[in-house]
């Protein structure tokens, strides 16, 4: 099944069961205090939260997600990418926990002909919060699932909330049963690596007031809500990568063409001898390029430009990291060019805007690849003399200092010189290549307070003349009086 007629059937689905359906919002998050818009309820949270009545009683949504915080995972596991897309159902005080099972539930395991995903019932699991009856009830009545593939966790993996003083409640996880030769049989609760029993869909039960937030595990719970919500979150590519009968969420049709291109352009072939660790490696590359020129497309699409600070550091990161992939897969002409138009055109049957603003969005992309190579191009230099110095010195070790210059100097993001020595057998000072980072930011605010407390300064000058008038100015008088 096609991602996009996954899409369509999950609108659909709760369309038909009396959801509004809302059109995905920015990857620039609404909400000011996230950089990117992390989840699909973002774009809820006023409503979530009751700082504003819903307009809708229930909603739908397909969001686009971005989450730097699974960079590291990307290409490694079959399930993170920086780029998603969050499917979501959610009830601003409407149904509860029963209604968000029962929904659910006929989605997934609906017939394919009657508009389901058709799921086998007897491969999922799900997991409840330790003492979340209701929920273990719900899943056993409505769902039919035996209790043992119902289990309990705790406050670390099935209790959200903000972090605030606010709502919070438990959550209980959807996870499919890939087979046991991706792992032991146990459910979700022994496969901690999440490679066997994959989760694809996190409903959360917005029940409870809470108070005296600590941390993840530690708050008090004041009461129940008064308004109970739903915000439901269902990962379209895990569901993709499963229902496409592929390995992971980068063979997907929205995804894999990207990488195999990147695979043809680099000579190479994709998934060619999976137990050679050269191949193995190759292939994480090979993800990590399609994963990112995605990311990047989507993220320019959405009015960011490479920059040195927030958003805009990270879509650098993300596509220098592409380009400087595929340069170590060994190629070494400019690869943007080939790449994004391939992503423009798995995305474009859900986005349409991509292909009408290609233009603008390629010129943003291709920019930056360029200035990356003219920075690769000066920096490696001082890079190769750095490492070689290193090495004679016999202090494998690049110093805070070098790593600062070619940063400052060079543009070379600090994973890029990471990685860069790790391949040369060299390790950097992390510690203090921040300590002078810190530094240089701090200097930078203090600057800019200098700047603003000259403004300030006026003022105290403008209330101190209020109150007590100009001041006599007698020195020419004096002066005067004094050469007479
Ligand atoms: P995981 O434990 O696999 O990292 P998560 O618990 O962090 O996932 P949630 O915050 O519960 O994920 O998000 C809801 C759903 O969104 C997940 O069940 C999953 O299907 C999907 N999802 C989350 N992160 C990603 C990602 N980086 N790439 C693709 N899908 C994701
Ligand atoms: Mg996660
Ligand atoms: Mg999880
Ligand atoms: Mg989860």
């Amino acid at each position: 099944m096609q991602t996009a007629e996954i899409r369509r059937r999950f609108l659909e689905h709760f369309a038909e069961r009396g959801h509004t359906v809302v059109p995905s919002a920015s990857l620039v998050s609404p909400d000011p205090s996230l950089l990117f818009t992390v989840a699909g309820m973002v774009p809820f949270i006023p409503y979530l939260t009751g700082r504003e009545p819903a307009p809708f009683p229930r909603a739908t949504s397909v969001q686009k997600c971005v989450r730097t915080l699974d960079i590291e995972e990307v290409g490694k596991t079959t399930r993170h990418g920086t780029f998603f897309q969050m499917n979501g159902n959610f009830s601003f005080g409407d149904y509860f926990k029963e209604g968000a099972v029962r929904h659910a539930w006929e989605l997934i395991t609906g017939r394919v002909e009657d508009g389901g995903l058709g799921f086998d019932p007897d491969r999922m699991w799900v997991t409840v919060y330790l003492d979340d009856d209701e929920a273990a009830d719900a899943w056993h009545r409505i769902a039919g699932l035996p209790v043992e593939r119902i289990q309990r966790l705790g406050k670390k993996d099935n209790y959200w909330h903000t972090g605030a003083p606010g709502p919070g409640g438990p959550c209980s996880e959807i996870y499919f049963d890939r087979g046991p030769e991706f792992g032991p049989d146990g459910g979700p609760l022994v496969d901690t690596a999440g490679d066997r029993f994959l989760e694809i869909w996190n409903l959360v039960f917005m029940q409870y007031e809470l108070t005296d937030v600590r941390s993840k595990e530690e708050f008090t719970v004041v009461g129940e809500l008064p308004k109970k919500n739903i915000d439901t979150g269902m990962g379209l590519e895990r569901v993709a990568y499963l229902l496409q009968g592929v390995d992971n969420m980068y063979e997907i049709d929205e995804v894999a063409p990207v990488l195999r291109r990147a695979a043809d352009l680099a000579g190479v072939v994709y998934g060619d001898g999976r137990d050679g660790r050269g191949s193995q490696e190759r292939d994480v590359r090979l993800r990590v390029v399609a994963d990112h020129v995605r990311s990047g497309l989507m993220l320019i699409g959405d009015g960011v430009t490479p920059g040195n600070e927030g958003r805009g550091y990270i879509l650098r990161r993300l596509l220098r990291r592409a380009v400087r992939s595929m340069k170590l897969l060994g190629v070494d002409a400019a690869t943007l060019p080939e790449l994004l138009p391939v992503s423009r055109d798995a995305m474009s049957a859900s986005y349409p805007e991509l292909a009408t603003d290609f233009a603008r969005i390629s010129a943003v992309a291709y920019a930056e690849e360029e200035a990356f190579r003219r920075t690769l191009a000066s920096g490696t230099a001082l890079f190769d003399t750095a490492v070689s110095q290193a090495k004679q010195a016999g202090t494998p070790k690049l110093s805070g200092n070098q790593a600062f210059s070619l940063h400052d100097t060079y543009g070379f993001p600090i994973d890029v010189t990471l990685e860069m020595a790790a391949e040369q057998g060299v390790t950097v000072d992390e510690e203090g290549f921040r300590a002078l980072m810190k530094e240089q930011r701090d200097r930078a605010r203090a600057d800019a307070r200098a700047k603003r407390t000259g403004s300030v300064d006026v003022l105290a000058y403008r209330r101190l003349l209020a109150e007590h008038g100009p001041t006599d100015w007698r020195a020419y008088e004096t002066l005067h009086t004094d050469s007479r």
